[in-house]
């Protein structure tokens, strides 16, 4: 059994990751400074379920803090599976200097770390917002990246070059992933899905920036942590796989899935479309299939209404979620 540390272990996606390591009989260390970007206490339940597991430990501190990351990062380490960011693409527009501190400082105080244990392997929680407008689809790992249209998605990118860097210096296995549009319980208050589903819930109207007919690769958080596992077990060198479903959907048919599995209609305010966010993605799976056996088994449908029943079992539960339900 191996033992990982999961920086932004209580976000969306790392606290499914701690659970799946956890299940399968690794000691997790979380490492997250429960950030405002949205209430740190829906970061706080994202580990409920694994808070007192007896492998599991949470170390609430910041990625760009040096000193308080090389206490916990040795040779007992096999993994770092770096998530913690900064993440969304319009409030990058708003505050680039932050996202350039957390997303590339914080990444490379890890780095500057983990290279005292080069046996240590790293996996890097990338996006496919690296991609930019990138007109041919699907996106694959050999396109070129050099266009990227937010800071957010430059800060991804600068973090791979970087991954890249001390794998060539110091000889360190790494992953970089990127992600195409993450759903499923839990997801971040602020992406589409869990958006709507409240503005819908309510009543109320959801924006729709454009005319609908962007598309998004949506893709599952467990087939996601699938990759990451994959990924995890193959590390030898310096690579970059896509992880996404393959299946980009237009945004227009995401608010008719929604519609349906809510059983409520959608109102729609159509805003113009917001600069920063990108046409398309979609994601050419074949490397992630070759190398990782990467196989998305979730599709929209499935997801979504897992994804539904989460929300409605949560807004019963927590006051957070009524909270939300009340304000836009
Ligand atoms: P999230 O915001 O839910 O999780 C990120 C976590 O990092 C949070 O718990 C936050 O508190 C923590 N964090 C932020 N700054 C930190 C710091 N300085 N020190 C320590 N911890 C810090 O986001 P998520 O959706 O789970 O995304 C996880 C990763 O995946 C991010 O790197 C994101 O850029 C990437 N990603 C996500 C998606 C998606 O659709 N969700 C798509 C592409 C890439």
């Amino acid at each position: 059994m191996s033992k990982f540390i999961v920086t932004g272990g209580a976000g969306f996606i790392g606290s499914h990751l701690c659970e799946r390591l956890l299940g399968d009989g690794h000691d997790v260390i979380a490492l997250d400074n429960f950030d405002d970007f949205y209430d740190p206490q829906v970061k706080r339940r994202n580990l409920r379920s694994v808070a007192t597991h007896p492998k599991f430990r949470l170390l609430e501190g910041d990625i760009r803090d040096a000193e308080f990351v090389t206490r916990f990062i040795d040779d007992r380490i096999h993994a770092v599976i770096h998530l913690a960011a900064r993440a969304g693409v319009r409030p990058s527009i708003e505050q680039p200097l932050l996202y350039q501190d957390v997303n590339v400082n914080g990444t490379l105080v890890l780095l500057e770390a983990c290279r005292r244990h080069p046996h240590c392997k790293f996996i890097f929680g990338s996006s496919s917002s690296v991609y930019g407008n990138n007109v041919k689809v699907p996106f694959s790992e050999s396109d070129r990246v050099d266009d990227p249209i937010s800071p957010y998605a430059a800060t991804k990118r600068a973090g791979e070059l970087l991954c890249y860097t001390y794998h060539h210096l110091y000889g360190i296995p790494m992953t970089c992933l990127r992600f195409f549009t993450v759903f499923g319980p839990r997801q971040r208050p602020d992406l589409a899905i869990h958006k709507f589903t409240r503005l819908i819930e309510s009543g109320k109207p959801i924006p729709m920036y454009g005319d609908g007919s962007m598309k998004r690769d949506f893709t599952y958080v467990d087939d996601i942590v699938d990759g990451v596992c994959a990924a995890l077990k193959t590390c030898d060198a310096y690579r970059i796989y896509n992880l996404g479903n393959s299946h980009p959907l237009a945004l227009r048919d995401l608010i008719n899935v929604l519609q349906n599995s809510l059983g409520k209609p959608a109102k729609i305010e159509q805003l113009p479309p917001q600069p920063g966010d990108v046409e398309r993605t979609f994601a050419d799976i074949a490397l992630a299939r070759k190398d990782l056996g990467f196989e998305p088994r979730v599709n929209l449908e499935k997801g979504i209404a897992r994804f539904v029943q989460w929300f409605r079992d949560e807004s019963k539960q927590s006051t957070y979620q009524q909270e939300l339900l009340a304000t836009r």
